[in-house]
């Protein structure tokens, strides 16, 4: 068991000791359970299998300099996946259920969260979903909430590397009034087919269009976008894009370096003109974006000319890193210290 190699450890699935489980049952929830089997065993007709009821979070606990583990913005996720449920009418999950569910998962595993300074972390997977069986088209009665937890390494191999992405306008990943602002299976389902296109065409990622007009953008396949000029930290706003909270984080640290933050619709013809452009999420942070093509046009936007990433999103980047990781003054309370 000491023979985890943590710096070589992928972004993956990662079998630990235990799981928590908790089932909601005749309008209320159960007590919190813990498992250490890797399988559920769900009834045939569950609403999830059929109708897609099903909903995640993804977070991380970090290992800090002084050696106490931190989970970042815990709330949050919490919120979103309350946000998610009410979306495609799933069981609502208190806080309180949320976060001790989240802690019991961290704690249960401790063996298995990073040592500081590897570049690797403990990814939580909440996961909420219909496990109640119905034929007719209506959200199921019963419910089931798991928490399982895994190290994972830095997003990036060789680490904070500069990506290229692929603007497509044969698919979208979510419908304008869609589900694309809840967590939810479905729309990754629906983003996976123009994902592995992507990839076999020598993509990172694809960047979906706004669906309605394909003039905005949406976001960049699991990840929100951001694009940097003029001292302007600009993101899209969509009905259809996910809130990240790491976007949320990020637009917060662009403030206090004196950014100016929009939110607003953001066309391809504004790629022209930014001096930086990212992706963020929970799993990179920021992934630096070198090389925007579009696969109708042609058309290529260049950025990262030096081969690196850009000094703001690098300035960011590393001031998210050293609050997750204990190494700053934790000023929002980003942080839940793990006890
Ligand atoms: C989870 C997710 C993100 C990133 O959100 P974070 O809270 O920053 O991890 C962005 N886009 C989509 C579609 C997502 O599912």
């Amino acid at each position: 068991m000491n023979t985890i190699d943590w710096k070589n450890l992928p972004f993956g699935y990662f079998k630990t000791d235990y799981n928590v489980r908790c089932f909601f049952r005749n309008n209320e929830w159960g007590q919190l359970e813990i498992s250490s089997s890797e399988y559920v065993n769900i009834h045939m007709a569950a609403t999830a299998l059929h109708y897609g009821q099903e909903a995640f979070e993804g977070l991380k606990a970090f290992r800090g300099k002084d050696g106490k583990v931190r989970i970042f913005r815990l709330e949050e996720n919490a919120k979103r996946m309350q946000n998610s449920a009410f979306g495609i009418m799933m069981a609502h999950i208190p806080t309180e259920l949320f976060r001790e569910a989240v802690l019991k998962a961290v704690k249960m595993n401790e063996r298995y969260i990073p040592p500081y300074g590897e570049g690797a972390s403990l990814y939580i997977r909440p996961v909420l979903f219909g496990s109640g069986p119905q034929v007719g088209v209506k959200p199921a009665s019963e419910y089931l909430f798991i928490v399982f937890v895994g190290p994972v390494g830095p997003y990036f191999k060789e680490g904070f590397n500069p990506v290229s992405i692929q603007i497509v306008r044969d698919f979208d990943r979510a419908a304008p009034l869609g589900t694309g602002c809840y967590k939810v299976g479905g729309n990754y389902a629906a983003s996976l087919r123009a994902g592995e296109r992507a990839h076999d065409e020598g993509f990172a990622s694809v960047l979906f269009l706004d669906a309605k007009e394909k003039k905005y953008i949406d976001e960049a396949g699991p990840a929100n976008f951001f694009g940097i000029k003029d001292n302007k930290y600009i993101t899209p706003s969509s009905n259809s894009i996910l809130p990240s909270i790491t976007n949320m984080s990020l637009r917060k640290l662009a403030e206090d370096i004196g950014l100016t933050v929009e939110q607003r619709h953001v066309s391809v013809e504004e790629l022209a003109d930014f001096e930086e452009v990212g992706a963020c999420g929970t799993a990179a942070v920021i992934s630096p974006i070198k090389r925007i093509q579009d696969r109708d046009t042609k058309e290529e936007y260049l950025y990262c000319k030096d081969g690196k990433a850009g000094p703001v999103s690098t300035k960011l980047y590393n001031m998210l890193r050293a609050i997750q990781e204990g190494e700053v003054e934790d000023k929002y309370n980003w942080n839940t210290i793990v006890e």
